[in-house]
């Protein structure tokens, strides 16, 4: 069936906020990103839930994490999952990232892992988002999956002198205990050979690190998952969830969807109402990005961008940023707290004001896009793919903090085995739960509010 976006057009709600929503969709259209802009047509998926349904594996979420656990159910398991999505398919940072794909997931550092659970387990984790680097260029290349992937490692820029000591060791402890190819480039060989970044005081760079088109990758894995055999249905937000003599009854506006296992697959997209167990195991933040009309000959001089592949800068609110393959610039940074602050000037300025500082023949260039979405970051900066021990057949894969676009491939899989009743690696990312914050939202946002001036602060000083 042809998707229903073109048919039932409703307004994008932008001002969509997790913390205090009641519900998510239906008919909320996509945001207005550059991704969805040049996609080419929405692909087919199944229509809207329109009757009671009894099925065997129900996964909420139709972005990468929720397609790809469609996909690895069907391709590794036999089983084809019923995919549940509140608007259209990958409405929420599936088609709203900056498309950069690196061999990490969470927030945290190899040296802040080792801190955390000592050298063995790092190596374990690093292990982990190696083999899952390989499964998404494999997932891209089998199933023809065409998101004009960028191949060219990560560039990861020092945006001030004073954080270079720590690059490099990060680079060396890289190398010496981890064995992986990461090296240091000085201002001028940054310069020479990837990008003329004006904060820029040299740079590690990663040799895993893949731009691609985000809704092109979305709209692949969508296709995929539905060849296997996966129903998926866009306007069928889960609202109301009840688990009956071991069965999981959904309701969506269309009919009850009832299944013995579901997966959980909504990133920071999903209520706080929408399962008891899994309230603010999550810390929503937004992100905002903006896209620059096509640069002329003069203008990609003086940026100076010789890789399409992906840079991100040193700050904790850090910037993410990359040439797109027709010319345009792409950047984004943190933005607003709440929702109802999304489209206050202010964040767009700011946003506009880093790409200046970065490339001043830029300042005041024209935008041909905006867009901002939620992130999904978990209290202590890692993901969680696992179950609920006291809630038979309730599994999720939540959490990745901004950096999922790669390792949604492998979450998906991971989740597919917990849901196959397979074992999955003894990592700490497996066997934990999401840790839970005990603040209320109100006290949340100031939190948050009064971390961002103290992170800005260290940020910018010298
Ligand atoms: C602005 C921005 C920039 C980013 N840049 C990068 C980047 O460059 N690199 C990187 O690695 N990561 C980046 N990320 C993060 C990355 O996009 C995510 O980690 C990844 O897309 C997560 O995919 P997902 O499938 O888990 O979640 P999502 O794509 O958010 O999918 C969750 C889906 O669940 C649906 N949903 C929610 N509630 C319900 C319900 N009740 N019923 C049914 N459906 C429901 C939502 O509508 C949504 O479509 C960025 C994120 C944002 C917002």
């Amino acid at each position: 069936m042809q998707s229903t976006r073109k048919l039932r057009p409703a307004p994008f709600d932008p001002l969509y906020d997790p913390m205090t929503a009641r519900a998510i969709g239906p008919g909320s259209d996509y945001a207005p990103t550059y991704w969805i802009g040049t996609a080419g047509p929405a692909p087919e998926d199944d229509g809207p839930v329109t009757r009671d349904m009894d099925v065997d594996v129900a996964v909420i979420g139709s972005g990468y994490t929720g397609l790809s656990t469609a996909i690895h159910l069907a391709k590794d398991h036999g089983i084809k999952a019923t995919v549940l999505e509140a608007n259209g398919v990958a409405y929420g940072c599936s088609t709203r990232n900056g498309g950069q794909a690196q061999v990490s997931a969470g927030r945290l550092k190899r040296s802040q892992w080792i801190e955390r659970w000592g050298l063995d387990v790092a190596r374990g984790m690093h292990g982990e988002m190696v083999e899952a680097f390989d499964l998404f260029r494999g997932l891209l290349r089998d199933h023809d999956i065409r998101c004009e992937p960028q191949d060219g490692g990560h560039y990861y820029i020092a945006h001030k002198a004073s954080v270079l000591p720590a690059l490099e060791s990060e680079a060396r402890l890289l190398r010496d205990s981890f064995g992986y190819d990461a090296r240091m480039l000085s201002r001028d060989e940054l310069f020479r050979t990837a990008v003329r970044d004006h904060e820029a005081q040299g740079a590690m760079w990663e040799a895993d690190g893949v731009s691609i088109h985000a809704a092109k990758l979305a709209f692949g894995y969508l296709r995929v998952a539905r060849d296997l055999g996966a129903t998926v249905h866009p306007d069928s937000p889960v609202q109301g969830w009840e688990l009956i003599n071991g069965v999981h009854h959904l309701r969506t506006p269309g009919g009850t969807v009832r299944a013995r296992r579901v997966a959980v697959a909504t990133a920071a997209y999903a209520t706080r109402g929408l399962h008891g167990r899994l309230r603010d195991r999550l810390m929503p933040i937004m992100s905002n990005s903006i896209v620059t009309r096509v640069l002329t000959p003069s203008e990609l001089d003086a940026v100076g961008i010789r890789t399409m592949a992906p840079l991100t800068d040193t700050r904790t609110l850090r910037h993410y940023y990359r040439l797109l393959p027709d010319n345009r610039l792409q950047i984004g940074s943190r933005a607003a707290i709440t929702g109802r602050d999304a489209a206050n000037p202010a964040h767009l300025n700011g946003l506009r004001e880093g790409m200046a500082r970065k490339f001043p023949a830029l300042r005041g260039i024209e935008l041909d896009y905006s867009w901002w979405g939620w992130v999904d970051v978990s209290h202590d900066m890692m993901p969680r793919i696992t179950g609920l021990p006291d809630t038979p057949g309730l599994f999720y894969a939540l959490g990745y903090g901004g950096n999922g676009v790669m390792y949604s491939a492998m979450a998906g899989r991971r989740l597919a085995q917990l849901v196959a009743g397979k074992p999955v690696p003894d990592l700490p990312i497996f066997n934990t739960e999401l840790p839970h914050e005990g603040w209320r939202t109100p006290f949340r946002r100031l939190g948050q509010w009064g971390l961002y001036h103290l992170y800005h602060y260290r940020d910018e000083r010298k």
